[in-house]
């Protein structure tokens, strides 16, 4: 069927015609309630509940949901799909399971998360089980070890770097609106309060912080260490009670894996800044990711099977491995502090800040997540423990 937008009525039809789908929803397709629940920049989602059972929709539209003038292209749904497919094996349950992706309608039918929340709405309600982090740690480490060249032989690398080079449209969205607009004048940045100006304008000319920065464009662009997420902040995850789950893999690309890792702390990180009394919870989450990825990580590199380290025996693998933790560590600083700058003054915000009570409380979080955010920059390189970290942060 060639590409056409879908809305309620004609997703009702495309689903009868597929009767393994129709078949999860039971009854007839009388008996669907299909409702739209797009709350993210790009895509449409739908979710159907049937007699039976229930089915989460998602279909690319070629341009921005959230800015029809501008292009995108379809085939996102397709690394989407292609990312589920790469790691369901390896983090399942941690992710909904992909029963069909249709790659003429760039629609993806998957299981439906119910009655799963957002994990940022979940946050910003304060109706969140502490401890989720540890399923993302966990997450983060066994997508890792299904897509390193430490685990895995070369081959298997090369098909991931071929399977996902030509995501390029999502990349470019990550090279423009996190590594470099926030850091200059841009018609896409929203104009900040005025009294945020200064410290904006601070940022566009700060030279060290363009060095820094520059060091994490090379970083994201050129270290293929694994098969990243690509959009791994509290949007992209939902939760209810113990059960958590990771979405919205569309910008899935090779690179490195303190990207993933970065991203998810800075969005913890900008939320501490936007509710300081929650400082404690959101300290022992990140604690619980980074204790569970490296512990995880620990567990499933500690026997080989990829190229890299072929030669090495347990005791030089430890030593390797803690290395390339240190190394991983860094880039998920400098990455964090890239998030909470994006997240604070770039085109795509976040609601955390609607916590603020007052316009001059707004201000100041978000002068502390600017000011986190190009300390973890400058000061990643010198990064060794968590604590470090947590310290830069002021959360230690
Ligand atoms: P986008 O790429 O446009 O950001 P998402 O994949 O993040 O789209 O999905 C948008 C919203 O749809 C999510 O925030 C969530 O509310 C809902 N959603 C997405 N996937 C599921 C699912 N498997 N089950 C239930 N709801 C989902
Ligand atoms: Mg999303
Ligand atoms: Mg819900
Ligand atoms: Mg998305």
């Amino acid at each position: 069927m060639p590409y056409f937008t879908l809305d309620a009525s004609s997703l009702q039809h495309w689903l009868t015609d597929h009767a393994d789908l129709a078949f999860r929803l039971g009854g007839d397709p009388s008996d669907w309630t299909i409702r739209e629940v797009s709350d993210g920049n790009l895509n449409t989602v739908f979710l159907v509940d049937g007699p039976v059972g229930s089915l989460c929709c998602k279909q690319a539209l070629p341009h921005v949901r959230v800015a029809p003038e501008w292009p995108m292209p379809l085939e996102r749904a397709l690394y989407e799909a292609r990312y589920i497919r790469a790691t369901a094996e390896a983090v399942r349950p941690a992710a909904p399971e992909l029963y069909f992706y249709d790659d003429e309608m760039f629609l993806l039918v998957m299981e439906c998360l119910t009655p799963h929340e957002v994990l940022r709405t979940a946050l910003i309600r304060d109706e969140v089980q502490p401890g989720f982090s540890t399923t993302i740690g966990q997450y983060v480490a066994r997508s890792v070890h299904a897509t390193s060249w430490i685990s895995q032989p070369f081959e298997h690398g090369s098909k991931l770097l071929a399977d996902f080079a030509g995501n390029t449209a999502l990349t470019r969205i990550t090279v423009d609106l996190i590594l470099t607009d926030p850091f200059r004048p841009c018609s896409r940045n929203p104009a900040p309060e005025a009294a945020l100006l200064p410290d904006v304008e601070a940022l566009h000319t700060d030279k060290p912080l363009h060095r820094a920065v520059g060091s994490l464009q090379d970083r994201f662009l050129t270290a293929r260490q694994a098969l990243l997420h690509g959009d791994l902040h509290t949007g992209s995850i939902m939760q209810h009670k113990d059960d958590v789950r990771v979405i919205d893999g569309e910008f899935a690309t090779m690179g490195p894996i303190g990207f993933d890792c970065g991203l998810y702390l800075g969005n913890l990180a900008l939320h501490a800044c936007a509710a300081p009394n929650k400082r404690g919870l959101i300290e022992a989450e990140i604690t619980a990711f980074w204790n569970s990825f490296t512990t995880e990580l620990r567990t499933l590199l500690k026997t080989g099977g990829g190229d890299v380290w072929a030669l090495s025996d347990e005791a030089q693998r430890e030593e390797l491995l803690e290395n390339f933790l240190i190394g991983i560590l860094q880039d998920t600083t400098g990455f964090c502090g890239l998030e909470m700058i994006r997240r604070t003054i770039g085109f795509a915000q976040v609601a955390d800040y609607t916590l603020c009570t007052t316009p001059e409380s707004r201000t100041e979080a978000r002068r502390k997540a600017l000011t986190i955010g190009r300390r973890l920059i400058l000061e990643a390189a010198n990064v060794a423990t968590l604590e470090n970290l947590l310290a830069l942060m002021l959360l230690a």
